[in-house]
This record gives structure tokens, sequence and C-alpha cells, in this order.
């Protein structure tokens, strides 16, 4: 079933010009890119975005790191992309990433992972509304 799912390129990777290596991972995975923008974020749209973490000991760190240089946020759509994406990205942490996937090949820890993905539909679509109008998406 076609589906759409939210991705952020993280400022570690938009601060190597990595931006393009990403995409193609993501391409190659069948996602296909039907909206993309890049954007300084700011600290109160950072701090909405991973409210769920704000008591985790990591939060000041996690903002900061998203404030620190542009993203790039995207809105991927193909068969199962919520789950899809999940695996092209890899685990969290790159140390227990598989090969071929965006983190292992590109992420320099735990926290400067590189990318961000949706981890439901549910949150998918009200993270997509974070950042996108829905005219600015193209199917
Ligand atoms: P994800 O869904 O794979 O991105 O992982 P989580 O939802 O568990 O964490 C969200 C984000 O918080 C991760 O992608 C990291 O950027 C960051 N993060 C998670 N764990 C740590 C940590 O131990 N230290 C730091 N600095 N950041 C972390």
């Amino acid at each position: 079933m076609a589906e759409r799912t939210f991705s952020i390129i993280k400022p570690d990777a938009t601060r190597r010009n990595l931006t393009g290596k990403v995409n193609t991972v993501i391409e190659n995975a069948g996602l296909r890119i039907v909206a993309q923008r890049r954007i300084q974020m700011s600290r109160a749209q950072a701090e909405k975005f991973y409210e769920i973490h704000k008591e985790r000991p990591f939060f000041g760190e996690l903002v900061e790191f998203m404030i620190s240089e542009p993203v790039v946020v995207q809105v991927l759509e193909g068969d199962n992309a919520v789950a899809r994406y999940r695996e092209v990205m890899g685990a969290t942490n790159p140390a227990n990433a598989d090969e071929g996937t965006i983190r292992k090949l590109y992420a320099e820890s735990v926290g400067e992972n590189s990318v961000h993905g949706s981890d439901s539909a549910e949150n998918a679509a009200l993270e997509i509304v974070q950042f996108f109008k829905p005219e600015d998406i193209v199917g």
C-alpha cells in the first residue's frame, strides 16, 4: 500500500554535503521524494519535534545538534514507506546498523546519526504537517 513518511537529513550530513548521497540511498530503496526543503530549524521547532524525548538525558544535546546547521526535511512515498525507510536508515546507533544502510554508511555517532524517519504512520502524518503544507507535497 502506498504510504508517506517524514524524513530529516540531519546537520551532520548536510554539513558534510551528503544530501545527494543520502537521497541516492532513499531512491534506490524504491522511495520517492515527493517534497523536500532545506531549512534552519528554530529551537522551538526542534523542541516540539522531539517533545517525546524531553525527559531523556540527551534532550538538550539533541536540540542543540538539530539547530546547529541547516537540515533537509522531506516527505517520502512508497509501498510501506514508514517501515521501508526505517530499514534503509538502519539502527539508531551506527555501530549496530546493517551494511548498506544510511547510518552504517554515513552516521557519526548515536546522536549525530544523519537521518530521522517516522516510527509509525500516525507519527508520520503529525510530523509532515509540522513542516509542509498539503499543496507543497506532489505525489
Ligand atoms: P530513532 O527513531 O532511530 O531516530 O531513535 P530514537 O527515537 O530513539 O531517538 C531520537 C534521536 O535522538 C536519535 O536519532 C538520535 O539523534 C538522538 N539520540 C538517541 N539516543 C541518543 C543518545 O544516547 N545520545 C544522544 N546525544 N542522542 C541520542
